[in-house]
């Protein structure tokens, strides 16, 4: 499809011109504008246009393109060396100019490029993940008179086209019209607004959308620095009020803080004291006033790493390996305020939004506003406003999650991902399925500047890379925590004695005792539930048993696929099933069922067992509004609470001084999971939520409760070994060749037909084992864990090879062509769960 064209000769005679010099580059245009939108698949497509000889375009800038009778908005994307094949030379029409450049940083759009081609995705889909909605939105174009360059009477010089668009500019008051409206009164008025640019007589400029048009407020400004004699005290009040706040507010503040009503600031203004203005408000997310804090005298250790970080003026990845409570917060602050000094700005990643309010507080104390939160859950507003501000270019720092490594800040001076090991820097559910880690260190290499990966339990990619590439990589240690507080003693329960002993209770013997003390000398504590793998093993509740798969090594999943069908144990590695036995094969116990235990049953056996003990649930179900995790963390932080119950959420970044026990109230969902990565996740999330206890002045203590208490990584979290965990799970990996020495992608299949849907995944493995040959292996195909989800059937293929080979794949996208259409078919790149 193109934009079709009503001059074609012109346009024809402009092509031959432009082949003749060896100049023929095409430009790919995003154009911004209803109806570019493919109806078919609700995909917005790319345009192509010719590039005038004596137009020099940058992808990312912003530029008007013909499209259909229209002139619009759009962004140069790329150029392209041929055309696609549905279109001819003489069908494309030219870029008509510039209007903004350099409004993305130069090297946004190779990173776009890069991340669409290793996560085998469409550019398109990229774009329209990475930039907020409706950023041109129906931008408009204006042509607007320069009055300060147009001699008396330059009409005489021009072509007829030029002299009526100069008469009808001047005809308004600003001599400002849109571009749409010039044309619509004057013939041939393409030529003639280029001309007169090139005079200099006019220019044109992209208005702001206008369905995310900025706010604007009143803003109240002082006018005078004395205090008249006729000044009531009411009045006299207000103007100290805004002399003590360097004389400019917005009128509600003062309004607030004065408590005074709007006409004493109307008397104000008629006398000619202050003024009342119109301004532009950015509706970056408010934030509460926050304490305002200085550097902290750093420990020699904490010092080294920040020299070695601020000597590192190009690319490095750098990991910087602190046990939890080592103070890397405090290195990354300090990392950054030199930066910002010469200009440079710093995005910083953190993974949830739950840990974002203490991290931003601290970065807000220590740099007021020139910090700016971005992540998905900002209003379409709020997103807009926040990315103009990042297009500034002032020095600022960005604090968000997966989505900000997208963030357009155009002078990058650092990158910092903070819990680098953090699942929730993959994207899972939507494509890209991008990892900010990978994509991250791209834009560092891309803006020759630091990558910093601070973690406790770092990542077995970033370790192995770490001691493989060397020649790009530091790494740093912070062995200690600050003040030499010692890591919190980690007590092993063995849940199996528990229940031969008769506590059926989910709480051990030696939690309840915890608990208890706890409240008796008014500590704080929290109590960690596995929600992710919940319910999907089987275990032994007696001996502890496990059932697991014959050839693979990982443990079978339970597989609910509708009410009353035989319940079947499976591995969705390789598609082995069996029987869910109703007793224990190794010692008959009945006690024979999926394992797990949500938040909801937690807080109500506390309820029971504990009447005395005040909780808040802390998970996904009661953090989902608006600011409910700073609210009930800020409770918790007043002690409006004993006990915090919660999931994943709990174990990441928690600086509490006061939380002296951690509950861990089952490992084994962890353990467990049916996934290669189980032993990984589960150490990390394990030596996280230890790290959360004894953290202030008062000594910590951790209480694990499992079935499984020889497990190696319930033994590595018990001595704090990440090492020991290390010895154990890499040799394992190496020698099955999974990640991080091995590469894997999964293919991802569903559809309302199960047979359908099982003869494609079969079909299209096939065509991967050929593809592949001996370079690799295609496991499955398997069904997913959960086989239906909303009346879809899925299937998966997992390939596994040595990540050189990955060019004998091809284009993993072509074998869409071998998809019914009633089966869709979704890659996932170095994917990190294959449920
Ligand atoms: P991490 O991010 O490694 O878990 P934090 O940066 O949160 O550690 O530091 C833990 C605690 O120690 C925080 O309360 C922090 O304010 C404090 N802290 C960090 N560095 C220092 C220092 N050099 N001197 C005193 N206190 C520090
Ligand atoms: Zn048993
Ligand atoms: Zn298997």
């Amino acid at each position: 499809m193109c934009a079709y064209d009503s001059t074609l000769i012109a346009s024809e005679l402009k092509v031959s011109y432009l082949t003749e010099t060896h100049q023929t580059r095409w430009l790919e245009v995003l154009v911004d504008c209803p109806g570019t939108t493919n109806t078919e698949n609700g995909e917005e497509k790319l345009f192509t246009y010719a590039v005038p000889s004596d137009l020099s375009i940058q992808p990312g800038d912003i530029v008007s393109v013909p499209f259909g009778s229209q002139v619009v908005g759009g962004i140069a994307i790329r150029f392209v060396k041929s055309l696609p094949e549905n279109l001819t030379e003489a069908r494309i029409r030219e870029v008509e100019d510039v209007i903004t450049s350099g409004l993305f940083p130069r090297t946004y759009w190779d990173l776009l490029n890069r991340v669409a081609k290793y996560y085998y995705t469409d550019l398109m889909t990229v774009i329209r993940m990475a930039l907020p909605p409706k950023l041109l939105g129906k931008s408009q174009r204006r042509i607007r008179l320069k009055y300060v360059a147009l001699p008396e009477g330059a009409e005489i010089f021009c072509s007829l086209a030029a002299q009526e668009i100069i008469r009808l500019l001047k005809s308004q008051k600003e001599g400002d019209y849109s571009a749409q409206h010039i044309y619509s009164k004057v013939r041939n008025a393409q030529k003639g607004i280029k001309e007169l640019i090139k005079r200099g007589w006019v220019e044109s400029y992209l208005e702001p959308p206008r369905t995310t048009r900025p706010k604007l407020q009143k803003a109240v400004i002082l006018v005078i620095n004395n205090f008249p004699a006729d000044l009531t005290n009411r009045q006299r009040e207000v103007i100290e009020v805004l002399r003590h706040r360097g004389g400019e507010l917005w009128q509600n503040e003062l309004l607030q803080l004065s408590k005074i009503s709007l006409s004493v600031i109307e008397t104000l203004a008629k006398k000619g004291y202050l003024v009342i203005e119109l301004r532009e408000k950015l509706r970056l997310l408010s934030h509460p006033e926050t304490l305002k804090d200085s550097a902290k005298q750093l420990t020699p250790t904490q010092n080294d790493a920040l020299n070695q970080i601020q000597a590192t003026t190009n690319y490095r990845q750098i990991l910087l390996h602190g046990v939890t409570g080592s103070g890397k917060t405090e290195v990354y602050i300090q990392a950054i305020a030199p930066l910002l000094e010469k200009g440079l700005s710093a995005l910083v990643l953190v993974p949830e939004i739950g840990l974002t309010p203490q991290l931003t507080d601290r970065f807000r104390a220590r740099f007021g506003s020139r910090v700016c939160v971005y992540h998905s859950a900002l209003s379409v507003g709020e997103r807009y406003d926040t990315w103009r501000q990042m297009l500034t270019g002032e020095p600022q720092i960005v604090i968000g999650t997966r989505s900000a490594i997208f963030a357009p800040l155009p002078k990058l001076g650092i990158i910092i991902l903070d819990e680098e090991h953090d699942s929730s820097f993959k994207q899972t559910q939507l494509i890209p399925t991008y990892h900010a880690r990978q994509v991250a260190q791209w834009r560092a290499e891309l803006e020759q500047c630091p990558l910093v990966l601070g973690s406790a339990t770092p990542s077995l990619e970033s370790w192995v890379n770490i001691q493989e590439n060397t020649k790009h990589t530091y790494y740093l240690s912070l062995p200690e925590r600050i003040q030499a507080r010692p890591l919190p003693p980690v007590e092993i329960v063995d849940m199996r004695r528990e229940l031969q002993q008769g506590n059926r209770s989910i709480f051990s013997r030696s939690l309840s005792i915890a608990l208890h003390q706890l409240v008796e000398q008014q500590k704080q504590g929290i109590l960690f539930i596995n929600r992710r793998g919940y319910s999907t093993f089987v275990s032994c509740r007696n001996c502890g048993y496990v059932v697991e798969c014959p050839d693979c090594d990982v443990s079978l999943s339970y597989h609910y696929t509708h009410e009353g069908a035989t319940e079947l144990l499976r591995c969705h590695y390789c598609n082995y099933s069996q029987l869910h036995p109703r007793n224990c094969p190794e010692c008959g116990s009945p006690y024979f069922k999926f394992f797990g235990s949500g938040t909801q049953r937690v807080t109500q056996e506390l309820t029971e067992s504990f009447p005395n003990i005040r909780w808040i649930r802390f998970d996904s179900d009661t953090t989902r509004t608006k600011d409910a995790h700073r609210n009930l963390l800020n409770q918790f932080v007043k002690g409006e609470a004993d006990v915090l119950v919660g999931t994943q959420m709990l174990t990441k970044g928690l600086d509490i001084a006061n939380i002296t026990l951690v509950g861990v109230v089952a490992a084994d969902g962890l353990l467990y999971h049916s996934d290669y990565r189980a032993a990984e996740r589960a150490f990390q999330t394990l030596a996280q939520v230890a790290g959360r206890a004894g953290r202030g002045e008062n000594p910590g203590k951790v209480i694990i409760q499992t079935y499984s208490p020889e497990h190696p990584v319930i033994q590595a979290v018990r001595h704090h070994n990440y090492q020991g965990f290390l010895d154990i799970e890499l040799p394992q990996r190496e020698s099955l060749n999974y990640p991080p020495y091995g590469k894997l992608i999964l293919i991802r299949l569903s559809g309302m037909d199960g047979v359908e849907v099982q003869q494609t995944a079969e079909k299209l493995a096939d065509e991967c084992i050929e593809r592949l040959g001996s370079l690799g292996e295609v496991l499955g195909p398997a069904p997913a864990s959960i086989m239906r989800v909303a009346r879809r059937y899925r299937w998966h293929i997992l390939l596994k090879f040595d990540a050189l080979s990955e060019s004998l794949l091809g284009s993993l996208q072509d074998l869409k062509k071998s998809c019914p259409a009633s089966v869709s078919m979704a890659i996932d790149v170095d994917p990190i769960s294959i449920d």
